[in-house]
């Protein structure tokens, strides 16, 4: 459906858990949500079949760490069975995706997004508390091996902590065919806000001259470059310095089963209270869409929570 701006929201990412088992330093503290809180398996599934009436198409599951709960496989597999919703991803920190590749894969998901800030061990401990660079390296070659795609890496830079490595980043995607991309560090209430630590994907095209853009960029969200001899593709996202906010096409659908329909403010809608009345819940989601912020406002007022919270 249309938002009030015109544009198509088709697009739902969903925050299964604020719990994670990392806490990168530009993220925020990671909840320790009780499960309890959580939205279970199947209401999960219900509210999405009500999205999908709404004309969701692409959902992406996301967290805090989504393969910290137990159930990511069944949820998975009940959002598949929505004859409406065409493709299923999922964005993971990579730790546990050894272990979860090939089932995700059985149970239906389509693509995963793995966020890796380094390839330098040491650098990656001190970005995300946690000294599981090779699990998470491990969980990319499983991912490959078992044929979800596409494969994108997400990384993001900041001015003297982990930005020298940029180059061994770009490298990955020289002899795959998986996607490297470079997201700008955005700030929210206590993180993200040093604007001197922010990589813009300008600067990047400066320190790497012999990136080419590509003719066709599938999405407004980033833009794709190539460079002789890579097999995949690098993608610079940029919401600070090139703001894309008025080709948005996603919602957001929070653990606790409220909705954000902007990733930048603290409004999000509870939809708890439709339980068991698709047809309310389906018109709240409608007026919900219909009234989504024209676009983030990064320099004034911001939400209060990281994207632990938020889901990215
Ligand atoms: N745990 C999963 C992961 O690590 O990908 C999913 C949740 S995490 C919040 C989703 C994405 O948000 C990650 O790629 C992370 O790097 C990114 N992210 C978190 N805080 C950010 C910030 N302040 N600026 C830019 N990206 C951020």
């Amino acid at each position: 459906m249309k938002d009030k701006f015109g544009r198509e929201i088709d697009y739902l990412r969903i925050s299964i858990t604020t719990r994670c088992n990392l806490n990168c330093i530009y993220c925020g503290k990671a909840d320790c949500e009780k499960k309890e809180q959580e939205l279970p398996t199947g209401t999960i599934c219900d509210i999405v079949r009500d999205f999908s009436a709404c004309g969701i198409k692409k959902v992406r599951i996301t967290g805090g760490e989504p393969l910290v709960r137990a159930d990511v496989c069944d949820i998975v597999r009940g959002i598949r069975a929505i004859p409406e919703i065409e493709t299923i991803g999922l964005t993971t920190n990579g730790v546990l995706l050894e272990q979860y590749a090939q089932p995700l894969f059985d149970a239906g998901l389509d693509s995963v997004n793995v966020s890796l800030d380094s390839t330098d061990g040491s650098t990656y401990r001190h970005l995300t508390g946690a000294d599981v660079l090779d699990k998470v390296l491990r969980g990319i070659k499983a991912a490959q091996t078992a044929g979800l795609s596409p494969i994108r890496l997400n990384a993001v830079l900041m001015k003297g902590v982990n930005d020298d490595g940029a180059k061994d980043l770009i490298a990955l995607a020289k002899d795959s065919p998986i996607d490297v991309r470079f997201i700008e560090l955005m700030p929210f209430s206590g993180v993200g806000e040093d604007n001197d630590r922010r990589v813009t994907g300008d600067e990047i095209l400066r320190r790497f001259p012999f990136l080419r853009p590509l003719d066709t960029q599938e999405n407004a969200t980033a833009r794709y470059y190539t460079a002789d001899g890579f097999q995949g593709r690098i993608g610079l996202i940029s919401p600070v310095s090139h703001q894309f906010c008025d080709q948005c096409r996603r919602v957001r659908l929070l653990s606790d089963g409220s909705v954000k329909p902007c990733l930048a403010f603290d409004d999000s809608f509870d939809l708890t209270a439709y339980e068991n009345d698709p047809a309310a819940r389906q018109a709240r989601i409608r007026e919900i869409i219909f009234q989504k912020p024209a676009g983030h406002n990064f320099g004034g007022d911001k939400t209060t929570h990281g994207l632990n919270r938020t889901g990215g």
